[in-house]
């Protein structure tokens, strides 16, 4: 008996129908990455566990709920990749990246897991795109980070979306807002989740991104980072403010963005598109300025952010801009008998070395279903040759669009095809 097998819950499979789609926007990104100066990195699907756990930080869900860990054969413990950010600084710090140039503009785009409930707009394989600028602490490439992703969008042509920033401080002035919010939230102990709890002292900031709802609702009236930013800290975010102004990228502050992962400091933004639903965040980032200390290279700030592909292809499909852009065929070939099909073969090989894109199926049937099928492709020109155009030594070019038809000489045939 045969097993018929499904694919694994929470992934999916990108099927042609979308995979062009996929490939668009990839291809946009990489436009866009390449004009602010940013080179492509692909780092392994896996990485050591560990690069996970004291990066984007223990007491975080990610690590501690939704990381496909596993162990290998020798025992090693490694962890399907929850994050681009960190493998990036990994390798960074490991080759030396920052040696020839600073910042280090590096971009990626692949699959990340993490074992999340799955719905509308979250699986547990999803595609991030994503930037990483390494070197500097100026304010400006905040700014330019946030620039390069609303200019991406507004290049796929989306409209419903904002940009939220805010900043969550550096390592000092956290000390006294995470005092602040253990104040708070400590007379709340008992109504808080059994995670809350234990985070309560550990990493209090974590209790802000809690999804259970009884948290959230005691974290709605929490203190806000934003009162609790040293004189540095409020020059960095000014700075980045005014940046975004120069830059014209409309934004507002909301004082509420913590972001997920523990290693941001000062900057932390998202991008939201509220038609979404739920998984309203197209995207978002911030700033990491003590994270490639932790993988043991030399203290260094940096910037980033990671956008999800199947939010923007949710968004985009409900803004319209998906449609009519399926690649078609120029052209479709018909070749009536034998000796029509032979010299077609020849003909077709010649125009696909020449980059034309040629659709041929020498078993399809009649001319009549030959046609229709290359109207279902949406072939714009179909070329056909029956025993009569062989005697008459021409073909035939039909424009399936105004039904125009014209014979040519086949002598002609390549000058007339070519670009
Ligand atoms: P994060 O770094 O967690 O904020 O993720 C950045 C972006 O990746 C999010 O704003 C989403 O667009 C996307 N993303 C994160 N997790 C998932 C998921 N489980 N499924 C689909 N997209 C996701």
């Amino acid at each position: 008996m045969s097993i018929k097998y499904t694919i694994p819950r929470g992934t999916f499979d990108v099927l042609p129908k979308d995979s062009y789609k996929w490939e668009m926007i990839e291809t946009k990104f990489r436009h866009v990455a390449n004009r602010f100066g940013y080179k492509e990195i692909i780092t392994p699907i896996f990485e050591h566990a560990e690069v996970f756990e004291r990066s984007v930080g223990d007491t975080s869900d990610i690590v501690q709920k939704e990381m496909y860990r596993f162990t290998d054969r020798k025992g090693r413990v490694f962890a399907l990749r929850p994050e681009g950010t960190a493998p990036v600084i990994r390798s960074y710090v490991e080759n030396n990246l920052g040696q020839d140039n600073s910042p280090t503009k590096l971009f990626y785009i692949g699959p990340m897991f993490r074992y999340d409930r799955p719905q509308a707009g979250r699986s547990r394989q999803f595609s991030q795109y994503g930037i990483e600028c390494i070197g500097s602490n100026n304010p400006y490439y905040d700014a330019e980070v946030i620039q390069l992703f609303y200019i991406f969008l507004k290049d796929i042509g989306l409209q419903n979306f904002s940009v939220e920033v805010n900043s969550v401080g550096c390592a000092t002035c956290s000390e006294s807002y995470n005092q602040a919010l253990t104040e708070y939230f400590t007379p709340h102990l008992e109504e808080l989740c059994g995670d809350c709890k234990n985070r309560i002292n550990k990493n209090p900031r974590r209790l802000l991104d809690c999804k259970v709802h009884s948290c959230k609702a005691i974290a709605e009236h929490a203190p806000l980072m934003l009162d609790y930013l040293d004189e540095e800290c409020q020059n960095h975010f000014a700075q980045v403010q005014y940046y975004l102004k120069l830059m014209k990228v409309p934004f507002v502050v909301n004082s509420r963005i913590v972001r997920g992962l523990d290693y941001y400091t000062n900057t932390a933004f998202e991008f939201i598109n509220n038609n979404l639903g739920a998984q309203n965040a197209l995207g978002g980032g911030g700033r990491y300025n003590k994270l490639v200390e932790q993988f043991g290279g030399k203290p260094t700030p940096g910037i980033g952010f990671a956008g999800g592909l199947t939010r923007l292809l949710i968004s985009m499909e409900n803004e319209n801009l998906l449609s009519d852009i399926e690649p078609a065929p120029t052209i479709y070939f018909i070749a009536v008998g034998e000796e029509a099909t032979l010299l077609a073969i020849d003909m077709i090989g010649w125009m696909r070395k020449n980059f034309i894109h040629v659709e041929f199926f020498p078993d399809k049937g009649s001319l009549k279903a030959q046609l229709k099928n290359a109207n279902r492709l949406n072939a714009r020109l179909a070329i056909i040759i029956g025993e009569d155009e062989l005697k008459r030594n021409v073909f035939l070019q039909k424009d399936l669009q105004t039904g125009e038809q014209i014979e040519f000489n086949l002598e002609s045939f390549e000058e007339l095809y070519l670009s």
